[in-house]
């Protein structure tokens, strides 16, 4: 994700993760680029579908994992979600296709000072019927290095 949003300079992009749900726990193993036919700019993006599906399929095959989350960058000093991500969000989650019980949310901000990280999570509550979603904040901080890439300049 971090190679992705650096590389997106001024637009934004994103993808989906693919993990397991252990009830609401979500363990993320992968996550897709936006594919060749996403529209990006620099406060709007939609991934390419048919691609993030062949992704998810060629993950679920491998290793059977499944669709448990979408990320995406800002590119503006956006460092929360924003509303278009809100309900975007709630349209994957009452999405009768779907059955969530928890949803994976990951933004990547690209600013001056690096990346930083913005990991949420929805969640349904209350009774059936009268379902709320309820969006937390797991992590806000810098972007976690990984070690292979090792210190920076
Ligand atoms: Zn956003």
């Amino acid at each position: 994700m971090a190679v992705f949003a650096r590389h997106s300079q001024g637009i934004e992009c994103g993808g989906i993760l693919v993990g397991h749900n252990n009830g609401r726990d979500i363990e993320i193993v992968a996550a897709s680029d936006a594919g060749p036919n996403a529209q990006q700019s620099a406060t709007h993006f939609v991934r390419d579908t048919g691609y993030c599906r062949e992704f998810l399929a060629h993950c679920y095959q491998a290793s059977g994992a499944d669709y448990v989350g979408e990320w995406h960058s800002h590119v503006v000093d956006l460092h929360h979600l924003s509303g278009g991500d809100l309900s975007t969000l709630i349209g994957i989650f009452v999405d009768p296709d779907y059955d969530f019980v928890s949803f994976a949310v990951v933004v990547v901000i690209v600013g001056d000072k690096g990346l930083e990280l913005l990991v949420c999570v929805a969640e349904t509550a209350g009774e059936e019927h009268r379902r709320r979603i309820v969006i937390s904040e797991l992590y806000r901080g810098k972007f976690p290095e990984p070690s292979l890439c090792g210190p920076n300049p």
